[in-house]
């Protein structure tokens, strides 16, 4: 496994592999491990939650510039991500017990009640894009639920997918309840095949979704799948121009343009399309690339040379079949996979940046008369992970919100993700929910319990 720092093209670390013999004996221990784990009590697994909250926090500064140099986030975001993950520990430390208490439900037996029970080991397949939040906001809850799990993180974060299970170590969690198995995506069948893996989470591209929902399927394991988006960006004719502006801007370049719930597809209405053009082109032509690591950089490199190719096939395909190109298009010349911040307009059905998800700093238009059409062009995607949508008449905005198609609206908001509400996706965006009780209770028994 290598870890290459995507801002000069170096190679940073080597990391042996492990073979999938070694894996099958990590799972083992996990499995062990989970034995004695799933009949603690939440007191003592809050505990040690906590710990890694505060591990978190006294290492923030060594574990966000290990993420900046792997895959090239500037380093507030890093460090804000670190603040997220320990936010999200704690979130689960108070709250696991009530979203877990038994359920009383009249019948016509003398008691009966539902239980939320672990189920063992967990796999998580996770990305590179967030490569701390999308592990904890899946371990956080899946350990203080009772189970056990192994990680097969992205290849490029190495050094992260180690960070992780030293911090759980650190905490004092018992001896390989969390271990991250160093392995490829080839690996993944024979482990989720493994009979001491009960289920599987995935983060990433429909393609690896699909590959492991059907891996999973055929060993009929359940699996939570959050993939890709395309998120419509809405905006109306009685938006508040500025500050739509300045969040279209934020919620697309976050991360250098690399989140599944960033704003993708900015629909526009016909009458503030000019405006919301201009201030938009502005801002973006102001945004300062360069090295991720000082404090004035504004958007840093995309995490691999391939997905900055993607990234332009998409562009040019764009381009040729009539797009109108507003700023940037190329890339960044130097060493490192840096692309200019770029905004298309007059996007139309057909083409690829109107249907595909585009993991970068690009910016699509989509120009329409009104608001009708505005809802018609947001459902007209395979995706359906986040969305945002600006008005003035929070009344209306909220009724539009419902007919929007999607795993989350947010009304004069960016999309972001939050402990307290649920995560997930609908369509080709995925299936199952993370975060909030809803998270918590995916990799649990839902038991029903009868007593006459
Ligand atoms: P990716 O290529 O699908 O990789 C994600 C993980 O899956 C990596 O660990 C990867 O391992 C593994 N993988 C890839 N193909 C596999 C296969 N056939 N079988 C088993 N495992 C496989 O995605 P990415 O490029 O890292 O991440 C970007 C994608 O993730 C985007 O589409 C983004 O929208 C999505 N995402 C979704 C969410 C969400 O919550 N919905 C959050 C973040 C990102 P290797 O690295 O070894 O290939």
């Amino acid at each position: 496994m290598r870890s290459v720092n995507p801002c000069t093209g170096e190679l940073i670390q080597k990391y042996p592999f492990h073979s999938n013999e070694e894996a099958s004996a990590i799972i083992l221990k996990t499995g062990d491990a989970w034995m004695k784990w799933k009949s603690t009590d939440f007191q003592l697994r809050s505990r040690l939650m906590k710990r890694s909250a505060n591990i978190l926090r006294a290492e923030k500064e060594a574990l966000a510039q290990l993420m900046t140099l792997e895959m090239g986030k500037i380093i507030a975001e890093a460090k804000a991500e670190i603040e997220k993950c320990a936010w999200v520990c704690e979130f689960y430390a108070e709250h696991a017990e009530a979203f877990l208490a038994d359920e009383l439900v009249e019948t016509n037996a003398s008691k009966s009640f539902v239980s939320f029970e672990p189920i063992g080991t967990v796999l998580a397949v996770m990305p590179w894009n967030f490569p701390f939040w999308q592990v904890f906001r899946f371990a956080a809850p899946a350990l203080m639920a009772g189970n056990a799990a192994v990680l097969k993180h992205a290849s490029n974060v190495p050094g992260c997918a180690l960070a992780i299970e030293d911090i759980f170590v650190k905490a004092g969690f018992p001896e390989h309840l969390f271990r991250t198995l160093m392995i490829s995506a080839s690996q993944v069948e024979s482990v989720i095949m493994n009979q001491h893996v009960k289920a599987v989470t995935l983060t990433g591209s429909e393609a690896a979704g699909m590959s492991v929902a059907s891996i999973a399927g055929r060993a009929l394991k359940k699996t939570v799948l959050e993939l890709g988006g395309s998120d419509p960006y809405i905006v109306l004719e009685d938006a508040d121009i500025d500050t739509c502006v300045s969040t279209a801007v934020n919620s697309r370049m976050i991360n250098n343009g690399q989140s599944c719930i960033a704003a993708k597809r900015f629909i526009v209405v016909e009458s503030r399309l000019d405006e919301f053009e201009n201030k938009k082109t502005k801002i973006m032509s102001t945004l300062k690339a360069g090295d991720p690591f000082l404090a004035t950089t504004q958007i840093g490199p995309l995490a691999r040379g391939d997905l900055r190719d993607e990234l332009h096939e998409q562009v040019k395909s764009s381009l040729q079949s009539g797009a109108r190109l507003l700023l940037g298009g190329k890339f960044i010349p130097g060493p490192g996979y840096f692309y200019e911040p770029t905004i298309i307009s007059d996007v139309k059905v057909g083409m690829s940046i109107y249907h595909e998800e585009t993991f970068g700093p690009v910016s699509a238009i989509i120009p329409v008369k009104n608001t009708e059409e505005a809802i018609i062009v947001a459902n007209n995607s395979d995706f359906g992970l986040g969305g945002s949508l600006w008005t003035n008449d929070l009344i209306r905005g909220e009724k539009l919100a419902r007919q929007i198609e999607s795993g989350a609206v947010f009304v004069n908001g960016m999309t972001v993700s939050d402990p307290r509400l649920p995560f997930g996706g609908i369509k080709r965006s995925g299936y199952g929910r993370e975060l909030s009780h809803f998270g918590i209770r995916e990799f649990t028994n839902i038991k029903s319990i009868w007593i006459a």
